[in-house]
C-alpha cells in the first residue's frame, strides 16, 4: 500500500488540565509571534474549557487552530458540567476523542466514544479518534485486537462520506508520559502497527479511505525524538502531552516538522 506522503502534518499539543486562562493567553501570543504559517503543516492546541473563547479571539488561524480536549456527545440538556460540541461549534476545530485518560480516568466507554465521533462530526469538528493499548494489553499480545475494536468502534457510526474527515491518533498507553527510553515506542514497531491500522481501514472501507486518513503519533514525543517519529512510514504527525506545554521545546517539534517534509 502506498501512503499520502503529500499530506499535511499535523503537529497537535494537548494541554490537559495545565495552564490558567491568563497563562494560556500568554502562552499562545508567544507561541503566534515566534512560529511562521506553514501551509504544510496544521499546528493544532487544545487548551482547557476555559481558555476556548478567550484564546479563540486572538487566534491567528493562518498558524494555530483550537482543538477541545473532549466533549459530551449530546447536543443540550441535563448533563451537568458537560460541554457539547453543539457548543464548542465555530469555536474549535478539531475535537480529541477518547484519549486515554478520558477512557481510564472518566470511564468513557467506546459507545460514548463512537457518539462523540458523530457528534463532532456533525458539528463540523474534525475528530481526532485516540486509539491505543495498553501495557497489560502489549504484554499479551492483544495489541491488534485491541486497536481493532477501539478503531472500528469509534468509528462505526460515520458514515462513508465524512470518514475521511476523521484523524486517528496511535497512542500506546504505556509509551505515554514516561521518562525513560526503554519505555519508547520505536520508529519500527510504530510503522508496523500503523501498517495495521490502514490495513484494516483498506479492508473495511477502501484502499483510498486508507491513504487518505491521516494517522498521528503520540507517546512521550520531545525535540529529540520527533524527528524520528515524524519519518515513520504512514505517520502524519504527532500528538503531544508533556513537550507541548514548553513553548521552546513544541515550537522545535514544529520546525522539525517542516525540515523533515523538505
Ligand atoms: C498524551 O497524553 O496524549 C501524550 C502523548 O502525552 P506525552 O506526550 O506527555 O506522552
Amino acid at each position: 500500500m502506498c501512503y499520502n506522503y503529500r499530506m499535511k502534518s499535523y503537529i497537535v499539543g494537548n494541554w490537559k488540565m495545565n495552564f490558567s486562562v491568563g497563562e494560556s493567553s500568554v502562552y499562545l501570543h508567544k507561541l503566534q509571534q515566534k512560529t511562521r504559517a506553514y501551509r504544510s503543516i496544521e499546528v493544532v492546541v487544545a487548551p482547557s474549557f476555559t481558555a476556548l473563547q478567550p484564546l479563540s479571539l486572538q487566534l491567528d488561524r493562518k498558524k494555530i487552530r483550537l482543538a477541545a480536549q473532549a466533549g459530551n456527545p449530546h447536543d443540550f440538556g441535563a448533563y451537568t458540567g458537560g460541554v457539547s460540541y453543539t457548543q464548542l461549534r465555530g469555536l474549535v476545530d478539531y475535537g480529541i476523542i477518547g484519549h486515554s485518560e478520558r477512557r481510564q480516568l472518566f470511564h468513557e466507554s467506546d459507545k460514548d466514544i463512537r457518539a462523540s465521533v458523530a457528534a463532532a462530526l456533525r458539528n463540523q469538528i474534525t475528530p481526532i479518534l485516540c486509539i491505543g493499548e495498553t501495557e497489560t494489553e502489549h504484554t499479551f499480545g492483544e495489541t491488534e485486537d485491541v486497536l481493532r475494536d477501539q478503531l472500528l468502534g469509534g468509528l462505526s457510526e460515520v458514515s462513508t462520506e465524512d470518514i475521511t474527515k476523521v484523524i486517528i491518533a496511535y497512542e500506546p498507553v504505556w509509551a505515554i508520559s514516561t521518562t525513560t527510553d526503554s519505555r519508547l515506542a520505536s520508529p519500527d514497531e510504530i510503522a508496523r502497527t500503523v501498517k495495521f491500522l490502514r490495513h484494516i481501514l483498506s479492508d473495511t472501507y477502501s484502499a483510498s479511505v486508507a491513504e487518505e486518513i491521516p494517522i498521528l503519533y503520540g507517546g512521550s514525543v520531545n525535540p529529540s525524538n520527533a524527528g524520528a517519529y515524524l519519518t515513520v512510514p504512514g505517520i502524519n504527525g504527532l500528538l503531544i502531552g508533556g513537550a507541548s506545554l514548553i513553548g521552546d521545546q513544541f515550537i522545535d517539534i514544529i520546525e522539525t516538522a517542516k525540515k523533515v517534509q523538505s
